[in-house]
């Protein structure tokens, strides 16, 4: 047992990120208690399960599998201790308003082949595109991604940056892919990656080309039995380790003395606590646990953040499967530009927005009764946006009439339900500033060090961990943030993850 280790740790949130840390801090010596608002743990990994429906809530692409297994391997577990990962293939398939749906083969050369067909001669050049971006993901992994990003000084290493010049990482995602595709088509299908960032591809830094590495060379996956099993497999390893977990309780307060946290306020009582780690949305705790003094932020600096977009959800049951559907199906009938634009720039409510349908009982019988589809809706929308419920029904509407001429057949009258969830569920449900649902974008100018940091300058003994701190938003994100915070938690108690 270390004496140095505060006598009690608290987490606040449940998030993969929230448990991450937990976990890995238990792991440690530390005696840790983690308080979840919800009854369940997850956080946007969450599962609802209506008539039979079994719908994952909020993620459901599961890329860059080697996260969570790296993960899994602190504890001596691998993912098949909980569940089994299937590689989707067609990774997705993309329809477009002027050519056929297409598919995206899983493997490289299925994929050369379909750039080919595209714009004769891309196919090599996607192989030099992809080679680079294979050199940024395992240059991430190995230098970057894992550091706390407190001074950019921690990057002024000469081979590091050296690394980076050469790979061209600041130039942006737009021009970068530019160099190497022309046609339209191609060109969005390597911009789709850079979605799950939260920021258009002419902001994004081209050091994003490693999302299409883990797009087309690590593949999509899908564990059997739903996303949620891997909130229920951080669930099983807290427990393992010790971890004391209080759900159905929301913390309303950081009760500070000086310059520390001494308790954490619920609506069920006060914890006392020695360290603080906050794995809740950032912009909560600061502006709405902490009082003024102890706030590292202002509210005009979060003002100034873009934040990723929020969404627009259906969770819908239909009565019977539909075909033409596969797992992942990406509707890209409709210019992105003006959508990126309504996103970013004019924060209004889009025209004819892109979307995406994910249709997990193609993969998984466990998702819907059987017979029936289980279908899932999401349109990317400002952060800066009303909600207007009376919007969520127009949307359906333009939803089902567009997949009913992609797919070329009536749907609209196979529909058993359909829950619509929006900006305001995500404020209810996860205290989200503004209502993001994937935490705050990776912007040249919000990446790494320049992100809200992982320790506050404010409250010696108060951190932050999860989707609006380093590395950004994303499961695999979350893992790593968990493990960058543990980890530098626990050097500065001399202690290394075992
Ligand atoms: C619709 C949607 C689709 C997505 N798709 C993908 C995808 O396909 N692949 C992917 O990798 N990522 C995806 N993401 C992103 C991914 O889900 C998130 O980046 C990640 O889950 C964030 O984890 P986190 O731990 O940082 O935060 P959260 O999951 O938000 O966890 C924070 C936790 O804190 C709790 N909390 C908040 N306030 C309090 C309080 N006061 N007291 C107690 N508890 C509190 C919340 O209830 C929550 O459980 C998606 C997200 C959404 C919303």
């Amino acid at each position: 047992m270390n004496t140095n280790l505060p006598e009690q740790t608290v987490v606040i949130g449940g998030g993969i990120a929230g448990m991450a840390c937990a976990a890995l801090l238990a792991k440690s010596g530390h005696t840790v208690r983690l308080i979840e608002k919800h009854d369940d743990l997850g956080g946007r990994n969450r599962k609802w399960i209506h008539k039979g429906f079994h719908f994952d809530m909020g993620p459901s692409w599961y890329w860059m599998p080697d996260v969570f297994e790296r993960f899994f391997q602190h504890f001596g577990h691998s993912h098949t201790d909980f569940y089994s990962l299937k590689r989707l293939d067609p990774s997705y398939q993309v329809f477009w308003d002027d050519h056929a749906p297409t598919p995206l083969p899983a493997g490289i050369e299925g994929i050369t082949e379909l750039f080919d067909r595209f714009e004769p001669g891309s196919g090599t050049r996607l192989t030099r595109f992809l080679r680079e971006a294979g050199i940024k993901y395992n240059t991430a992994m190995a230098d970057f991604v894992y550091r706390p990003s407190l001074a950019l000084t921690e990057y002024a290493d000469l081979n590091l940056i050296r690394k980076s010049l050469r790979l061209d990482l600041f130039q942006s995602m737009a021009k970068h892919i530019r160099k190497f595709v022309r046609d339209p088509h191609l060109i969005q299908l390597l911009e789709f990656p850079i979605l799950f960032l939260g920021a258009k591809p002419a902001e994004t830094p081209a050091l994003y080309s490693m999302m299409n590495y883990a797009d087309m060379v690590l593949g999509t996956w899908y564990p059997l039995g739903g996303m949620t099993k891997l909130s229920e497999a951080f669930h099983r390893i807290l427990l393992e380790q010790g971890v004391e977990v209080i759900t159905g309780t929301e913390v309303n307060d950081l009760v500070t003395e000086n310059d520390v946290v001494r308790a954490v306020a619920t609506n069920r009582g006060l914890y006392e606590a020695d360290l603080v780690i906050s794995g809740a949305d950032y912009h909560h705790t600061e502006q709405d646990l902490l009082p003024s003094q102890a706030r590292t932020y202002s509210e005009k600096y979060w003002q100034k953040r873009v934040m990723a977009p929020s969404s627009l959800l259906f969770y819908i049951g239909f009565k019977e499967q539909i075909p033409g559907l596969l797992h992942h199906n990406l509707f890209f009938d409709a210019p992105f530009a003006a959508h990126a634009t309504s996103i970013y720039d004019t924060h209004a409510w889009p025209e004819d927005p892109l979307f995406y349908v994910c249709c997990p009982s193609k993969t998984d019988p466990h998702c819907a009764p059987a017979g029936q589809e289980n279908v899932f809706v999401l349109i990317p929308l400002s952060t800066r946006l009303d909600d207007d419920p009376a919007k969520h029904d127009y949307y359906f509407d333009q939803v089902l009439t567009r997949m009913e001429k992609q797919l070329g057949r009536r749907i609209k009258d196979q529909v058993l339900f359909k829950r619509s969830y929006c900006i305001e569920d995500f404020k209810t449900d996860y205290h989200a500033f503004r209502g993001n649902a994937y935490g705050m974008a990776n912007t040249l100018k919000q990446t790494g060090p320049l992100r809200p940091k992982i320790r506050s300058n404010k409250v010696r003994n108060l951190y932050y961990t999860g989707q609006l701190t380093v590395p950004g938003p994303g499961l695999p994100p979350a893992v790593i943030s968990g493990e960058v915070v543990a980890n530098y938690i626990l050097k500065n108690h001399n202690m290394k993850l075992v």
